[in-house]
């Protein structure tokens, strides 16, 4: 691991300037995509003076991107990944940065794939704080909340087995090399994986924010947003309003959203009250940094979505009829830009999309 004067020699600086220097000008004068040990989990893109994306790289059990923020006083990271080993990895290339312990992790929802790693930070950092909203806490421990927290680390591990039974099925009648090598990556992630769930030790939140709260932070003012429900009951928002970075969790991704625990018509209008905060650059849940302009992309399907499920349903059609005629209608607009990556695709999970949006809105009333 490096010093921060190591590095600063790495980077070609006179010794007599190293003490002029902020923790900010050090990790800003660093290349916008360094090298990266752990660049198979991950790849730390600058975003801002002092404020980094790890965006993270596909895998077996999928990662969610983490936000990095530097301060006068320490480091303020958003979202922890999926397990403690590429919480570990985006931790030590921090380290790499900045000797600044690690002051707060904000977990911007519940899911498994945003905060499996706070330990990780929580055992490196007495007196870390972990920060979400009340409604993220409350989803951490209750049994029904979704996809996340201490109770579907069970569920994980009760479907491990049969997933790795899978796996080596698969692997026993795949005769293309190419695809045999992809399906034992596969297996050795969810082996890890399971060895990871069975030595978790949860790190929940120790502080909630119920409102839109601002933090200051070692100079810098970090905004926590409470918009209204949308990708669950609890998202919180991050936003830098010097820098203009927000950081959305997954309520805004590059892929086709999962719904399952969503509430489609309100995250229609919480995306309208995010489109009011002033901001360039967003670090999505998933995918690459974006710009505004994906804001109105990603609003514009879900309220296309819902509003085309509403009309179909409305006019007498089927739940397997609208999943048929929405799909196709909606695809023009949207198949394209929602189909960017491996993962999460249009057509992997528009079917999903409209069966949640039906049994949310036309279901229920
Ligand atoms: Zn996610
Ligand atoms: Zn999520």
């Amino acid at each position: 691991m490096w010093t921060r004067r190591q590095v600063l020699a790495q980077i070609g600086l006179a010794a007599a300037a190293v003490h002029t220097l902020d923790p900010h000008e050090l990790c800003c004068v660093m290349p916008a995509d360094a090298q990266t040990a752990g660049k198979d989990l991950f790849e730390l893109k600058k975003v801002g003076d002092g404020v980094y994306a790890a965006i993270a790289a596909p895998r077996y059990k999928v990662n969610c991107n983490a936000a990095v923020v530097m301060t006068n006083d320490g480091v303020v990271v958003v979202d922890s990944h999926s397990k403690p080993s590429a919480a570990r990895a985006l931790y030590n290339e921090i380290q790499s940065i900045t000797k600044q312990p690690i002051r707060k992790i904000i977990n911007t929802h519940f899911h498994w794939d945003h905060w499996q790693g706070n330990e990780v930070y929580a055992n490196a950092n007495p007196g870390v704080e972990v920060v979400a909203s009340e409604r993220t806490k409350e989803n951490l421990t209750r049994p029904d909340a979704g996809v996340g927290g201490v109770p579907y680390i069970e569920k994980q591990l009760a479907a491990l087995p049969g997933e790795i039974a899978k796996l080596k099925a698969d692997i026993q009648n795949e005769t293309d090399p190419a695809k045999k090598a992809n399906l034992e990556s596969n297996l050795q992630q969810a082996e890890e994986f399971q060895k990871e769930l069975q030595n978790m030790k949860p790190a929940l939140p120790t502080r909630t924010v119920a409102t839109t709260t601002t933090l200051r932070e070692g100079g810098r003012e970090i905004q926590l947003h409470v918009l209204g429900r949308a990708h669950t009951n609890g998202d919180l928002f991050i936003y830098l309003p010097k820098e203009k970075v927000v950081a959305t969790g997954d309520a805004l991704i590059d892929w086709m959203p999962f719904l399952n625990d969503g509430y489609p018509e309100d995250w229609v209008r919480t995306m309208d009250a995010l489109g009011k905060l002033d901001f360039n650059h967003m670090i999505l849940g998933h995918g690459e940094v974006a710009t505004k302009a994906h804001l109105a992309f990603f609003r514009g399907y879900l309220a296309d979505l819902v509003d085309a499920v509403k009309k179909a349903a409305a006019a007498g059609a089927s739940l397997d009829d609208i999943k048929q005629s929405v799909a196709n209608q909606l695809a023009s607009k949207y198949e394209a830009g929602m189909s960017r990556y491996p993962v999460g695709r249009y057509r992997d999970r528009v079917g999903v999309n409209i069966e949640a949006v039906y049994n949310k809105t036309v279901k229920k009333g």
